[in-house]
């Protein structure tokens, strides 16, 4: 490794969620293909984590990579205001007809945590044109994770989360307990009757339930039934309030359905989506809403929607996002997304009989092996990479979101080394 390099980047730059006085070992990276992420020293590591759900057809696709650089000889970008283009127009219109049935109009914004910023800010502008202000708090679910961003945070775990240490300037929301009910078990109506409670009691003051479908990631890689879903949208409508779905994580076939929500076969008033959005080329992130939603916003004071990244609509990001879901639309990501699933059950569950295990979960191409105490994240990566693999635990949590192109014997490197990391 080019230690000079490594030197300034311990000196100089923070990861996330890092110390930068006592930072956690980096390796460097060179190039990347497939499912294999090379270092400089020459090792080669198989991606377990798609770089955070986003790589889904692995690194360096040549389509993607065609795609920007296409657009890069063309336009790298302009500003959106007042302009528009190709790559923008294009991707919106292939993503309405992947989204789930209802969602009509389009923000396109930099980040997961800004698609959230701006999700919230639609619910709270479309009850206050709608004359009724008082609806300015959000509902969730504990356990849930929606970015790093101030109203992000505010409803993001309250004990995982960074409740304590921001509390005298996050706005208060309402919690209901996580869903217990498994993805998969027989469905219990009592799931959901503090969240129905609480949304009986406070209807006045809220303006959306925002949740993560399905899947709750990096609060806690949690897979829950989807009658939690069909509940809640009934509940949502019943007491006047507006449902977003935070599909940045789980969205572009991530659980073995394109969205998360189809597993429920339900419509959120407001969607978020970001992460494989450019298939890992790109950040950038989009919130939908209804024409209901968007037309009471335009049509309340002061008929704007106000909010307008610099960066909105990137050119290049845009393409990419096109490309990646151009590739989607081939279909092949189905029967892969399913073998991952198939092979992640079989070799993930020798971990179950671990005594340090506590569960051992798949959904899609996701496979979490759940300890009884917290990883040594930093011994355990290092672990990894003597192992040749690229994987990365948080908590309490090993788990496995490998590229959806991944080859059964990679796969299965991925899988033997989660395990043995387990037995550790
Ligand atoms: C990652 C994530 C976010 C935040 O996205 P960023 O691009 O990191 O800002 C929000 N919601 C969910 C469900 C996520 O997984």
């Amino acid at each position: 490794m080019d230690e000079k390099l490594t030197a300034f980047d311990r000196q100089h730059i923070w990861h996330p969620y890092t110390s930068m006085t006592a930072p956690l070992p980096v390796y460097e990276a060179e190039s990347a293909s497939g499912v294999r992420i090379r270092l400089r020293d020459g090792r080669e590591l198989i991606d377990g984590m798609s770089s955070w759900w986003a790589a889904i057809h692995g690194y360096s696709h040549p389509a993607l990579i065609a795609a920007v650089r296409a657009q890069a000889e063309k336009m790298a970008h302009v500003m959106f205001g007042g302009l528009t283009h190709e790559p923008a127009v294009e991707l919106c219109r292939l993503l309405l007809e992947l989204a789930p049935a209802g969602l009509d109009k389009i923000f396109l914004c930099d980040s997961g945590s800004v698609a959230v910023e701006v999700a919230m800010k639609m619910a709270l502008q479309f009850q206050q044109a709608r004359g009724l202000a008082e609806k300015c708090r959000f509902l969730t679910v504990r356990g849930g994770y929606h970015g790093d961003t101030f109203h992000a945070m505010s409803v993001c775990d309250p004990v995982t989360g960074m409740h304590s240490l921001f509390s005298r300037v996050l706005p208060q929301q309402f919690f209901a307990p996580r869903p217990q009910c498994r993805f998969g078990a027989d469905w219990q109506p009592e799931d959901i009757a503090e969240l129905a409670a609480l949304l009986a009691q406070h209807q006045h003051e809220i303006a959306a339930v925002i949740i993560e479908p399905i899947v709750q990631g990096a609060g806690g890689m949690w897979f829950y039934h989807p009658q939690y879903l069909r509940e809640l949208r009934q509940l949502c409508g019943q007491f006047d309030v507006l449902l977003i779905f935070d599909e940045i994580a789980t969205g572009f076939g991530r659980t073995g359905k394109m969205f998360a929500a189809e597993h429920a076969g339900v419509s959120p008033d407001i969607l978020c989506l970001g992460k494989a959005l450019t298939g890992g080329v790109m950040t950038l992130a989009a919130t939908l809403c209804t024409d209901r939603v968007a037309r009471a916003i335009s049509e309340g004071r002061p008929g704007l929607f106000m909010h307008g990244p610099t960066f909105m609509g990137n050119p290049l990001a845009c393409a990419a996002a096109a490309a990646s879901i151009q590739l989607l639309r081939q279909g092949g990501w189905q029967t892969q997304v399913r073998a991952i699933e198939r092979q992640l059950r079989e070799e993930l569950e020798p971990a179950r009989r671990l005594a340090s295990v506590a569960d051992v979960r798949t959904l899609g191409a996701i496979g979490v092996i759940e300890m009884r105490q917290p990883v040594n994240m930093a011994a355990l990566q290092e672990f990894f990479v003597t192992q040749g693999v690229w994987i990365r635990p948080f908590g309490r949590l090993i788990y496995l979101m490998p590229p959806y192109i991944i080859a059964e014997a990679d796969l299965t490197r991925l899988c033997a080394a989660a395990v043995r990391a387990a037995q550790r």
